[in-house]
């Protein structure tokens, strides 16, 4: 309830900033974060010669928010699916800075290292199963890729799963915005599931499609964007009535700067398409958040996706990560204005 109060305040956008802690071996160095407090944080950017800056954001979390911590003021959102809004939650920051930290967890997970998605989901699950005497309600996943503006399936089969029909790779899925099924990527695969476990598999799944495309030198994971999408469809037992949700879970392609006189070639193309893509969701996010009459969705295929999941009823949460070492400072500051103006 009070959530909804805020947001009606703030037009549905929220962002939470998450600092990431030292990895092990790293306990010598100084952090950048010079101070935290409530929703500000003031970075220490002297070794560049500028001092203290200082950004407010709706929640800082700090290094030593639990996944549990994260997600409870993420919780809310949850409900607001089940009765037929759309939901989109962005994980935004440079390469290790922790989005797939928060969305997922780390490589070994454990229960309570368990991100966003999972926690979600089996909220998701918990609730409607709590409302099953007066809603039922029927829950499906897609998974796609945005690679260099081209949609990739994530849900194809590779083999190794055997529980679903899924249907072969299709690279270049086209994105329509067909507001009657809610289904912008309808020829992408549909999984109905019913519980975390399903979800689970299907994430797992996605996740192994994501790397096949990867090689050693080319870890493409950091360079695309990832989006678990789950629709939600709910029928009133008493009237009949259908409400339909969705939420999207995107992890973002890592938004460090890459020097153009450094790289040629591919990677010239790929930095320059994130870098497009994700001034574009920059640009969508803060005309909403002014109350611009103009929102530009068409110019990356990512708003193109989210389009009818941003703005409108829409509820749009943005976590945005940093590093805290004293080398990361320089993204670390451009991360934080980024954000600031989204905020
Ligand atoms: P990104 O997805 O932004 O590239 P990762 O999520 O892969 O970054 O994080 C980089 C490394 O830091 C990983 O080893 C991850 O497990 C670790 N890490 C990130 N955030 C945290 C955190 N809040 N607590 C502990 N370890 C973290
Ligand atoms: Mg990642």
């Amino acid at each position: 309830k009070l959530y909804n109060q805020v947001q009606d305040l703030k037009g549905n956008i929220r962002v939470y900033c998450r600092v990431r802690p030292f990895l092990s071996g790293q306990l010598n160095y100084l952090s950048t974060v010079d101070h935290m407090e409530e929703g500000n944080i003031t970075i220490n950017s002297s070794k560049h010669g500028k001092g203290r800056r200082s950004f407010s954001f709706n929640k800082i979390f700090g290094p030593t928010a639990t996944q549990e911590e994260v997600f409870s003021d993420t919780q809310p959102l949850i409900r607001s699916v089940l009765d037929g809004y759309n939901v989109c939650i962005f994980a935004y920051g440079q390469t290790g800075s922790g989005k797939t930290y928060t969305m997922t967890g780390p490589k070994e997970l454990t229960r309570q290292t368990q991100g966003v998605n999972y926690r979600a989901l089996s909220d998701l699950f918990l609730l409607s199963e709590q409302r099953k005497d007066t809603f039922r309600y029927d829950v499906s996943v897609q998974m796609i890729e945005i690679y260099n503006e081209q949609v990739r399936d994530l849900l194809v089969t590779d083999g190794l799963n055997k529980r679903y029909p899924l249907q072969v790779v299709c690279n270049t899925l086209e994105i329509r915005n067909s507001s009657q099924t809610g289904l912008n990527v309808p020829d992408a695969n549909l999984v109905p599931v019913s519980s975390t476990a399903d979800v689970i598999d299907l994430m797992n799944l996605g996740q192994r499609n994501r790397v096949v495309g990867a090689t050693a030198l080319n870890d493409r994971s950091s360079r695309s964007h990832s989006c678990l999408t789950v629709h939600v469809q709910g029928r009133d037992l008493m009237s009949g009535t259908i409400l339909r949700g969705c939420m999207h879970l995107v992890d973002l392609a890592g938004s460090e700067r890459v020097d153009k006189s450094e790289v040629t070639g591919d990677r010239l193309k790929e930095a320059q398409h994130i870098n497009r893509s994700l001034s574009a969701l920059g640009d969508v996010i803060s005309s909403l958040a002014q109350k611009n009459p103009h929102v530009p969705y068409r110019n990356s295929k990512l708003t193109q996706l989210l389009q009818d999941s941003l703005g409108g009823q829409a509820k749009t949460l943005m976590f945005v990560h940093i590093s805290p070492e004293p080398d990361a400072v320089g993204e670390t500051i451009s991360t934080l204005k980024f954000a600031e103006r989204v905020a």
